[in-house]
């Protein structure tokens, strides 16, 4: 039988990741035998792992929290959207050992509010709330679909500046400042794992406003609970994204994209 296919996702802490059972269903609907495990690296021991893993023989990995920037820079070569993200979340290891970096966290939202979703970005008023690595690395992807703003509004305003200063038509703006009735607002904080919302207006959302949140869960996140309740036609969360990005990574390592609609229903319903 042919030897699977070594891959896995690096993370501190990692034992929650759903990304060993999204690419076991890839490699099930592919017919590519692959061994996708968990991978955790204590802060300071990602790089040593990593030689470790590739020492195995692994033929890439993912790399999630705290660890996508070290991947950025441990990498041979990047591609475009690694380079734009400074982050790295998908790494090939090529025949001659080299780690090649990509990323698909933002492609993989694109493809889930435009693909999955439906939405209409182009000529969009676009807020996003929040300016960590995940808002950095998903703004050039917006940016392709041809939004016509995109506001960042952040606790911490100079990171939202930062983002801002990198970027074409993407402005920081203060609570103040925010505009009505955004066609899109994207939560990228990660206020909600605490239970908490971001301190905003309701106004920021009018009937015909769509809400994402990049986090996700069993039941409507609180940011999305909170858009609905002032009053957004759509709330949508992070669950597609996460399945998206993980297509992406699968078709980086193997040139094949697999469907995801079964994977994200399966995870959605168990
Ligand atoms: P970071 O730690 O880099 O950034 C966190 C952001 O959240 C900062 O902007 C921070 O503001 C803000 N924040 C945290 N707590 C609060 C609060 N109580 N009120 C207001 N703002 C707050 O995290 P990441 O950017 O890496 O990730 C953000 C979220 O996106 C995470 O929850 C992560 O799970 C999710 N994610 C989901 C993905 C998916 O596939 N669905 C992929 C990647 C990320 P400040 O700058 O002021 O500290």
């Amino acid at each position: 039988m042919e030897k699977p296919h070594l891959l896995a996702v690096f993370g501190y802490p990692v034992a929650h990741s759903r990304s060993p059972l999204i690419h076991a269903a890839f490699g099930q609907e592919t017919g590519i035998a692959l061994s996708y495990g968990k991978r955790e690296a204590r802060p300071g021991h990602f790089g040593a792992e990593v030689d470790k893993f590739v020492a195995e023989g692994a033929l890439g990995f993912n790399i999630t929290v705290p660890f996508k920037a070290e991947a950025f820079a441990l990498a041979q070569q990047v591609t475009e959207r690694a380079r734009q993200a400074k982050a790295v979340n998908t790494m090939k290891v090529t025949a001659d050992g080299e780690l090649h970096g990509h990323n698909t966290d933002g492609d993989g939202l694109l493809a889930d509010m435009t693909v999955n979703l439906g939405w209409k970005l182009s000529d969009s008023k676009i807020l996003v709330v929040g300016a960590g690595g995940a808002v950095a690395g998903v703004i050039p992807s917006l940016l392709q679909a041809n939004p016509s703003r995109i506001d960042i509004c952040n606790r911490t305003i100079s990171k939202a500046e930062a983002i801002a200063a990198q970027n074409p038509r993407t402005f920081a703006v203060g609570r103040e400042s925010l505009l009505q009735g955004y066609d899109i607002v994207l939560n990228g904080t990660s206020a909600g794992l605490a239970g908490e919302l971001p301190d905003l207006p309701a106004t920021i959302f009018a009937s015909h406003s769509c809400s994402y949140d990049m986090i996700y869960g069993d039941k409507t996140t609180s940011f999305n609970q909170w858009a609905l309740d002032c009053g957004a036609a759509q709330a949508a969360d992070g669950l597609g994204m996460l399945v998206e990005q993980a297509a992406l990574a699968f078709e980086y390592w193997f040139e094949t994209r697999p469907a995801t609609a079964p994977v994200i229903s399966m995870l959605r319903h168990g």
